[in-house]
């Protein structure tokens, strides 16, 4: 017995002589063995549900088997997949010590009226981290450069300071991990790699929202950090004053800085931006091509950028010059798989995800206020949002029959027009689902 694999089959196999079948395969067929330490073994499963119950239910018996079999003392720490993809890249990260090599770089970042402002104050915090903006918070729609500025301080302070210690988190990888680190119990790593660092970079914030521990533990975070001037920048989708489910005292300290938006580009900009793009990628563009380009695409960065893209492909590939006909291919095919469809799967992720409920009971049979609740509103998401059919989504949600599924779209189709409270609700869910869109 050497592998990995065997050793795993090995504790199947054990568990297996205590279990049914049907037990062992609930909630050990899609769990994958992923590493061996000499302290412990690393297992992950696809759901964040599987995780509690192997975690409260079974590491007991799998590290004592594990015992057994090494004849020494090890451990099991269970992770979901993503959770594990977090942590091989932070790993990665730490290795080869360099945070921020990408072309998120304040020189690669095209200035115009719609991001100018925003653009002034990143860059004035890269300068002076702590001591002009402290918190800095910039906002706006998907794909306008969010990102890109945030990790453009990240690159200037590495710059100019390479010993800083810079965290870079956005708020749904700051939850997962706070979960994670709660179970594990390595609260003490969390809070040494928060709370002690110089200059913290939390994107998309919007989705801490609604989760009590999180903001609890963001509230004291940011606490330590701007009482000991440490510079923190923060991004959303929105100005804090619209994050619903966000506690007051979290807002009011987004608010006490400097508040940035970033507006969509105008025409010369995304001309400017266009030409940009193009020259990184050594490609040739007339002026007739780059204002064409520019009047046709919308103006989500992302979207230019994927144009550009399609057109390098194109041309490596036809050994032509770009003409006006070939841009247009790339605007449609773009266009195309461009548009963000949310799969029902993410609206119903999502959804549980705001109000805190797990997956399978937002899908199964709970008749609990709160969950029927938001069990609705997934079923009126699918719905409105993707035109999911009646007989789709009951089967999605544990065999409901589809008049069943009308009723509860119904419901919240009259509740959105009379209560702003699930108006809100709805607004915000619909955004975190298109925030999901990274393409
Ligand atoms: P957000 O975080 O706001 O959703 P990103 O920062 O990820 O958007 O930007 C999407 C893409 O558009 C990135 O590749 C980014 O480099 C590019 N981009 C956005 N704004 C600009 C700009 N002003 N200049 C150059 N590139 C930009
Ligand atoms: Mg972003």
């Amino acid at each position: 017995m050497n592998s990995i694999n065997d050793i795993w089959a090995h504790v199947l196999e054990a568990l297996g002589r205590e279990l049914s079948s049907t037990a062992l395969n609930t909630w050990f067929s899609d769990c994958a063995p992923r590493e061996l330490t000499d302290s412990r073994l690393i297992i992950t499963t696809p759901e964040e549900f599987k995780k509690g119950i192997i975690t409260s239910r079974f590491s007991e018996k799998i590290s004592a088997c594990l015992s057994d079999l090494f004849s020494a003392d090890l451990g099991l720490t269970v992770m979901t997949d993503e959770e594990y993809e977090v942590y091989e890249d932070n790993r990665k990260g730490a290795e080869d010590d360099l945070p921020f090599v990408s072309d998120y770089t304040f020189d690669n970042f095209v200035v115009g009226p719609s991001n100018k402002f925003a653009h002034a104050a990143a860059l004035a915090v890269s300068e002076n981290p702590g001591a002009t903006y402290n918190p800095l918070f910039i906002y706006g729609s998907s794909g306008l450069g969010k990102t890109h500025l945030l990790l453009a301080i990240g690159q200037a302070v590495h710059a100019s300071r390479p010993k800083d210690r810079i965290v870079y988190v956005n708020g749904e990888d700051f939850t997962n991990e706070l979960v994670h680190c709660i179970q594990t119990g390595s609260m003490k790593d969390f809070r040494e790699k928060y709370r002690q660092n110089d200059l913290l970079l939390m994107d998309d914030i919007q989705f801490i929202a609604g989760k009590q521990q999180t903001q609890e533990e963001f509230f004291h975070t940011f606490n330590a950090l701007y009482g000991a001037k440490t510079q923190i920048v923060v991004t959303s989708d929105r100005p804090p004053i619209e994050i619903g489910k966000l506690e007051e005292r979290i807002r009011t300290r987004l608010e006490w800085g400097l508040l940035a938006d970033v507006q969509p580009p105008d025409l010369e900009t995304r001309m400017a931006i266009i030409r940009s793009k193009a020259v990184l990628l050594g490609l040739v563009l007339t002026d007739e091509i780059v204002e064409y380009i520019a009047q046709n695409t919308t103006s989500n960065v992302r979207q230019i950028e994927g144009v550009i893209h399609k057109l390098t492909a194109f041309l490596s590939l036809m050994d032509t010059e770009p003409t006006i006909s070939l841009v247009d291919r790339a605007i449609k095919e773009v266009n195309q798989g461009g548009v963000f469809v949310p799969t029902p799967e993410l609206i119903i992720t999502e959804t549980a995800r705001y109000f805190g409920i797990p997956e399978d009971l937002v899908i199964g049979q709970n008749r609990q206020k709160n969950i029927s609740y938001a069990r609705q509103v997934a079923m009126y998401l699918c719905r409105t949002l993707i035109n999911t059919s009646l007989e789709d989504i009951g089967s999605r949600f544990d065999n409901r029959n589809h008049s069943t599924v009308l009723t509860s779209i119904r419901k919240i189709e009259d509740l959105v027009k009379t209560s702003p409270d699930v108006a809100a609700a709805v607004r915000d869910i619909t955004s975190n689902i298109s925030a999901k869109n990274r393409n």
